[in-house]
């Protein structure tokens, strides 16, 4: 049986989003175990820091400032870890913009479009630009969905339907991947991470974390950590035969 070290460590991984919350503990979780990581992200700063971090630290990574709803941007990112790292093992989708958080008769397609542009478009993308290099070097692509795919609220009609869209065609990648290569999406629960506190003042995020706590049998919301510990089980050597899967990580806040 190969150690989760010796698998990782001649890997090489995309991960975008890479400069925050989940992004970023899946690009530090994927160093530690030896991965030289290309670390996407839309924010110059937060991409180089992240990598910069790595690096201090004794790992491998490069940063790459791409907009993963972008085609000509997606295929330098690919090319960059290929030039950088001579090979492409290993995708994680991760990069995502904030929902407009209103009701459906309210929702401007501009909205809706920007939304499903980068978290199901984009996730499309990287996928597509990726799939050869993954499939030759026997890797895994995980996407990031969410529990808003599978549960229904207000407000969430752009989330919903673009992390939805993505369990659906992560099935198809898994199918024309096999047997070479495989992919999985997973479904997140509430993770205290940037996008989570955006825009709320301390008060109102103390509120909000009570609040959802109480939906959450496990006691707390998930950290960035819990997130990364699932993505590397699915990238890593203990799942090469679980392909086409959602794994839900919620602390048993939704079962499905
Ligand atoms: P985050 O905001 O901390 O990180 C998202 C990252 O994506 C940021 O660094 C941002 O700059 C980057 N990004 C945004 N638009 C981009 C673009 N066009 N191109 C490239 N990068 C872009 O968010 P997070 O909470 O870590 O979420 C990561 C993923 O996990 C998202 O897909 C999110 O929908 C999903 N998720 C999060 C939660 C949660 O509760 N936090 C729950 C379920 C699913």
């Amino acid at each position: 049986m190969t150690s989760d070290r010796e698998w990782f460590a001649d890997r090489v991984a995309i991960v975008t989003g890479g400069g925050s919350g989940i992004g970023q503990a899946i690009v530090q979780g994927l160093a530690r175990e030896g991965s030289a990581v290309v670390v996407a992200d839309v924010v110059p700063a937060s991409a180089a820091q992240t990598a910069a971090d790595v690096a201090r630290t004794g790992g491998r990574a490069v940063d790459v400032v791409v907009d993963v709803s972008k085609e000509d941007e997606v295929a330098r990112m690919v090319k960059t870890a290929v030039d950088r790292f001579g090979r492409l093992d290993l995708l994680v989708n991760c990069a995502g913009n904030l929902p407009a958080g209103k009701p459906v008769v309210d929702l401007a397609e501009a909205e809706w479009r920007s939304l499903l542009d980068v978290h199901f478009t984009g996730t499309f993308l990287c996928c597509r630009a990726s799939m050869e290099r993954i499939a030759e070097a026997g890797g895994s692509i995980v996407n990031l969905s969410s529990s808003y795919a599978f549960k229904g609220r207000p407000n969430g009609a752009d989330y919903s339907a673009a992390k939805a869209g993505i369990f659906g065609f992560t099935r198809i990648v898994a199918s024309e991947l096999a047997p070479q290569a495989t992919a999985n999406a997973l479904a997140p629960g509430p993770i205290d991470t940037p996008r989570w506190r955006t825009g709320l003042d301390p008060e109102q995020l103390a509120a909000k974390r009570t609040k959802r706590v109480k939906d959450v049998p496990m006691r707390r919301l998930g950290r960035p950590e819990d997130i990364a510990d699932a993505a590397l089980f699915l990238l890593g050597p203990h799942a090469r035969w679980i392909t086409g899967q959602v794994l839900h990580v919620n602390g048993g806040e939704f079962y499905p």
